[in-house]
Formats: C-alpha cells, sequence, structure tokens
C-alpha cells in the first residue's frame, strides 16, 4: 500500500492536487485540495515476462514444391491421383508442385500426416540466410487471388 504523503498513516486513495502539487493522499486529506484521479484499487502490477518468449512461427518449408513431387513420384501417384488423396483440387497441387503456390499451414500438415514427410517448420528467430517468406508469397498472390476466385 501507498501511504498517504500528507498524514502518512492512513493508505493513499487519490491522487489529490493541493497547492498546486500533485500527492497521493487519503480521502481526508483529499479534502484539503482538488482530487484529480482514483488510485485504482490494487493497482495490478501486470509484470511484463521479462522473458520474452521468441514468437515461434509455423512456416512451410521453402523447397515445399520439391519434397511434395518427390513424395508424390514416390507414391507413384499422378498429380490427379495426389490431389484426390488429399482431397485438394489437382490445380491447387498443380500450383503447389510448381512453386507457385505456397500452401496453407492446414494443408502442409495433411500431407506430412499422410504422406510422412516434413513440410512445416517452427521458425523462431528468422536468421539472415532463410528468404522472408513474404517474397515468396507475393510471387503467388495473383494465383491466390484466381484460385479464391475460382472457388466462388
Ligand atoms: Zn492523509
Amino acid at each position: 500500500m501507498v501511504s498517504c504523503s500528507i498524514c502518512g498513516s492512513k493508505e493513499a486513495t487519490v491522487i489529490a492536487v493541493i497547492e498546486g502539487v500533485s500527492l497521493e493522499v487519503c480521502d481526508e486529506c483529499a479534502k484539503l485540495g482538488r482530487i484529480s484521479k482514483r488510485i485504482k484499487e490494487k493497482t495490478k502490477v501486470v509484470r511484463k515476462v521479462a522473458q520474452v518468449k521468441p514468437e515461434v512461427e509455423e512456416t512451410v518449408v521453402l523447397d515445399f514444391a520439391k519434397k511434395i513431387r518427390e513424395v508424390r513420384e514416390k507414391n507413384k501417384m499422378t498429380q490427379e491421383e495426389f490431389a484426390k488423396a488429399l482431397n485438394e483440387k489437382l490445380s491447387v497441387m498443380r500450383h503447389v508442385e510448381n512453386g507457385t503456390l505456397v500452401p496453407s499451414l492446414k494443408l502442409a500438415r495433411k500431407i506430412e500426416e499422410k504422406f510422412g514427410i516434413k513440410l512445416v517448420e517452427e521458425q523462431g528467430e528468422v536468421s539472415g540466410d532463410i528468404i522472408p517468406h513474404e517474397k515468396v508469397e507475393a510471387a503467388t498472390l495473383g494465383d491466390l487471388i484466381e484460385i479464391k476466385r475460382r472457388k466462388k
């Protein structure tokens, strides 16, 4: 508790301007001046977690296209069969294999589960040599819009 700046015995409950000075005082002493602000009861000190957890971002690996193509060929599947197995549109899978469309995390996970390959990686701090994901996505924005439109 913060004790009153004037009497020093009671708990300061308000901030009052007394003779031009802003003081933390009790209700009684506040009468000497003008209350400017009520001190919030038990101000919870929301302490910022000192150890800031690096935000773990899940991203699709950059060589997803190659990996997906490889696993499909390993399974002796056509693109169509592969798309069907994943319940995805052939056009989507074609774009993904061409590397012109970054699969969504959901799709990447699905492929991971079904075919036992690793497509999603957790990225903490992005290190210098990793190409920012946006760059990959930027190139595919047109495709994404196209696909979205087609769905409608
Ligand atoms: Zn007081």
